[in-house]
């Protein structure tokens, strides 16, 4: 069998913030090089899978030696001569290899390059696209973007507790349609950021975090942009919040501002602006462990706008579970590295998609020019993907490969509206 591997290399690279992350090259007997970049996060959710770092005082403790240093003396040993195209069978052996629920023997961010490139050659040696390699023939559905133009919370110095303000071109007949119309509404935006005098540097996510004096002056540029570059808000786009509230709750309370409220009255406040504006989407709501919140924020809001776990979830399928359980979302938010391995990233989507729930494929804060998670949204049918602005070059990567794939691949649709239905 051509399939099986035969070299993996691992090298310490660098991510889109300047920290070095793993990347790896997967050789197969036939000649089929797969390669993947591992993200990472900032913002992280506590019950994360750990990632590895080195400690110490190279790269500020966030190198990644001790990573490749795995890969090449304990996973690639054990991984030669096993068959590619046996994703979850070789996924199986990794998280074997680690031992611990929370991959922090051997680090999500070691485990998960290797997975991710086995499963790019495996693609190559079948001479298929990533996408339909993962997802065989029901693989069809090019996600609707949110793209992250607005930014407050940690990251960013203004009165703006939201963390990202998303684009959602819902309405657009296309994905090429949908990109387009975000980048016209974005340059839209930042002519009216440049006539206020106020900033237009992006952030790690390519929005831009201009200081702005309340989280509603944030939907009304928005608002405004859109009208701008005419775009109709509610038919042609939406709105996707992610408040991100983890950050800032403490003891009980959701610090806004000066403010300190309880989840009731925070779930107030969202209703508020749901009525207000045209938001389809709301990510992490409210903090990682106060389930009792999610619930009521479920209830309350659950009918009307989608309700998005992600440092709630964190792609692992017992908090997923539990969330169906106690019905405290109605939609997961993906990220391979929170789990660490392809397979496990798959049974997490499937599992909330058999429970009526929407997944969204997520880049992370930092990040390379991998292109995975594209496939990845294509693969299992998401209709939802969010990777950042339409600027910089490790966010519109994810883009231009949906872009590309929309134009070679006839056969897939874009979700559109009915991705949110
Ligand atoms: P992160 O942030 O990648 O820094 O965790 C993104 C998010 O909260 O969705
Ligand atoms: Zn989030």
């Amino acid at each position: 069998m051509g399939d099986k591997i035969r070299a993996v290399a691992a090298y310490e690279i660098l991510d889109s913030r300047g920290n070095p992350t793993v990347a790896v090259c997967v050789e197969l007997e036939d000649g089929s090089v797969g390669l993947a970049r591992v993200p990472a996060g900032a913002s992280t959710g506590r019950h994360e899978a750990v990632e590895l770092r080195d400690g110490g005082r190279r790269y500020g403790g966030k190198g990644v030696r001790q990573a490749c240093d795995h890969i090449a003396r304990i996973i690639a040993p054990v991984v030669v001569g096993q068959s590619a195209s046996d994703q979850a069978g070789l996924d199986d052996t990794l998280i074997g290899l680690d031992g611990e629920d929370n991959k922090s023997h051997l680090g999500a961010n070691t485990l998960l390059g290797v997975s991710m490139a086995v499963a790019h050659a495996a693609a190559v040696s079948r001479g298929v696209p990533l996408y339909r390699h993962l997802g065989g023939q029901a693989a069809r559905i090019l996600p609707v973007p949110m793209l992250n133009v607005l930014n407050g919370g940690v990251h960013a110095d203004n009165n703006v507790d939201i963390q990202e303000f998303m684009l959602v071109p819902w309405g657009a007949p296309s994905f090429a349609e949908a990109v387009r119309m975000a980048s016209e509404t974005f340059m839209a935006l930042k002519a009216r950021l440049k006539a206020q005098g106020l900033s237009t540097a992006v952030g790690d996510e390519g929005g831009f975090a201009p200081n702005l004096g309340a989280d509603r002056e944030g939907l009304d540029l928005l608002m405004a942009a859109m009208e701008d570059a005419g775009v109709k808000p509610e038919r042609d786009m939406a709105i996707a919040l992610d408040p991100a509230a983890t950050e800032f709750y403490r003891e009980g309370q959701y610090h806004l501002g000066r403010r300190a409220l309880s989840a009731g009255q925070l779930i107030d406040w969202y209703e508020e602006l749901v009525g207000a504006y045209p938001i389809v989407s709301l990510e992490d709501g409210l903090a990682e462990d106060d389930w009792e919140g999610w619930q009521a924020l479920c209830h309350r809001l659950g009918h009307k706008v989608q309700l998005v776990g992600d440092d709630l979830f964190v792609t692992n399928p017992a908090r997923i579970r539990r969330g169906l359980q106690e019905h405290s979302a109605n939609a997961v938010l993906i990220k391979l590295n929170q789990i660490g391995t392809v397979t496990e990233t798959l049974a997490a989507v499937r599992l909330a998609q058999q429970a009526g729930w929407r997944t969204v494929i997520s880049h992370r804060s930092g990040e390379t020019e991998d292109t995975t998670i594209a496939d990845l949204a294509v693969a299992v049918n998401t209709g939802q993907i969010k990777t950042g602005s339409v600027t910089r070059s490790e966010r519109v990567a994810k883009y231009n490969r949906l872009l590309m794939m929309a134009a070679d691949d006839p056969g897939l649709q874009y979700a559109g509206r009915a991705a949110f239905a």
